[in-house]
């Protein structure tokens, strides 16, 4: 995606975040965020032994579901079990199931009246003793704004210092529409992130990490389009 003014983008997350019609002329109401679990039934993402990396997404993004929807967001979770949503995807006609999971993901941020999309997934290296979160965000000003305050919010968790990074070829990040992001909330080879990510209470404060930041973001938004009102 091209960068895009900061005018152009605010008019871009009011078209996503406008409550459209349906076919059956009801209003929906925008949904603040759509969580992504990512990967899911045959596709497994990174592994550590048997710890697969779509387990790890389910179980995060399930509890980030949870809070956010207790402070009030409206969220769809778009995979709630160990399924691949290639298996759900019946418009594309490609033989690569990878290319029909992404664009099913895509799709359902495109459908629906969404403000933004979180990718969760876990990281891996053959380096062991490399860590900590990683967020990844499209090129433009609003995706850049919820990556940095997601990355910073993890890194207090983490104790790290990574910056977010703009990552244009990922499939999700080039053809979602509204702001999308991509979450590595830890590496599964390493062991210190690992534990972190696989203990009830470490997946409880990661998802608090990334819902104060998406409280913040939105907080952040609404004040920018009173400001251009
Ligand atoms: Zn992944």
């Amino acid at each position: 995606m091209k960068r895009l003014g900061l005018a152009c983008l605010l008019l871009l997350a009011s078209v996503c975040g406008l409550p459209r019609a349906s076919a059956s002329g009801s209003i929906w109401m925008p949904i603040h965020v759509l969580i992504d679990a990512g990967h899911g039934g045959v596709d497994g993402g990174a592994s550590y032994g048997s710890l697969l990396e779509k387990e790890v997404n389910l179980q995060i993004a399930r509890i980030l579901y949870r809070q956010l929807t207790e402070k009030g967001y409206r969220v769809i979770l778009n995979r709630t079990g160990d399924y691949a949503l290639s298996d759900e995807n019946k418009w594309l006609n490609s033989p690569s199931r990878h290319l029909r999971d992404l664009a099913q993901r895509k799709h359902l941020a495109a459908e629906l009246p969404v403000e933004m999309m979180i990718s969760i997934h876990a990281n891996w290296s053959k380096n062991a003793s490399k860590h900590g979160p990683l967020v990844l965000y499209q090129r433009n000003n609003q995706s850049f704004m919820l990556a940095d305050l997601i990355q910073h919010a993890l890194n207090q968790l983490y104790h790290t210092s990574a910056e977010p990074r703009a990552a244009g070829s990922y499939y999700l990040l080039k053809h979602s529409l509204c702001p999308t992001i991509i979450v590595e909330v830890g590496f599964l080879s390493n062991r210190e992130d690992r534990e972190r990510m696989t203990d009830p209470n470490g997946q409880e404060k990661i998802a608090q990490a990334i819902a104060t930041a998406v409280h913040e973001y939105l907080l952040l938004v609404g004040e920018m389009q009173e400001m251009s009102e």
